[in-house]
């Protein structure tokens, strides 16, 4: 850990706000076809793979959500950017260890991944015991039920893979609030049909907990589909700071 502020260079910072402003212009645009309003989609910087220096820049640019899917190189990161004043929300959209949980919730306001009783459990008493006040939790959901890419199963009632048992669990639990669902379109389907399907489930789920209100679906490359559909956060990543390297 290095005490110098992280800096961006004046190329980066005006790639930056060219992406931000275009990603925000997808997102107004999209608003205005769905006749939704503006305020109703919040836009997550998807900063993983990118440093410190490209989440103090978005935040300058008036971003307030990131996200990030691995605790290793998202605690470092956070801890960089509070350092240097910034306080974005935090919100943890990959898949979560259990051990990993207790460091999590240190840095994260909301975590998107929760896809079994345990985790929420996990998370549940790492959250009483490091935080002064509730994590938001969404429920990972999966579309097309595989449940190898993560993400609970809509009509199950197995208490670690179906929906309703874990939104249970994380509805119940102390240190938690249950805040909706999130979910990833799968690969090999249009995103059509996928954010159609997650919408129904979104539905039937609202009915069981009507407060738990936040969809979170939609990436840079599907985004306009997700709104059309409902989704109340984007995930957006490589649209608003470059194609990634790794394929994460
Ligand atoms: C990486 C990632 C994103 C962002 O993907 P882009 O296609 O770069 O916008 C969104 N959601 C999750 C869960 C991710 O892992």
């Amino acid at each position: 850990m290095t005490d110098a502020k992280p800096t961006v260079l004046p190329a980066r910072q005006a790639e930056l706000a060219a992406g931000l402003a275009q990603v925000q212009a997808r997102i107004s645009d999209a608003c205005a076809v769905a006749g939704r309003a503006r305020s109703e989609v919040t836009m997550v910087a998807v900063t993983k793979t990118y440093p410190a220096s490209d989440v103090l820049a978005l935040t300058g640019l008036g971003v307030t959500e990131v996200g990030e899917n691995r605790d290793q190189e998202a605690a470092g990161k956070a801890a960089e950017v509070a350092a240097a004043g910034a306080t974005p929300r935090w919100h943890f959209i990959g898949q979560l260890q259990r051990n990993k949980c207790r460091s999590v919730v240190g840095y994260a306001d909301v975590v998107q991944s929760v896809d079994s009783a345990r985790l929420a459990r996990a998370l549940a008493a790492a959250a009483v015991a490091v935080r002064d006040r509730p994590l938001d939790v969404l429920i990972q959901v999966s579309i097309d039920g595989d449940p190898a890419r993560g993400g609970v199963l809509p009509g199950s009632a197995d208490p670690d893979a179906g929906l309703h048992p874990v939104a249970e669990a994380a509805a119940r639990a102390d240190g938690l609030r249950l805040a909706g669902l999130m979910a990833v379109a799968p690969l090999d389907w249009e995103p059509e049909r996928a954010f159609a399907r997650l919408a129904e489930v979104a539905r039937e789920f609202r009915a069981a907990h009507p407060e738990a209100v936040v969809l979170s679906a939609g990436m840079s490359g599907d985004l306009e589909t997700a709104i059309g559909y409902g989704a109340t956060h984007v995930r957006v990543g490589s649209a608003l700071l470059g194609m990634r390297s790794t394929l994460r």
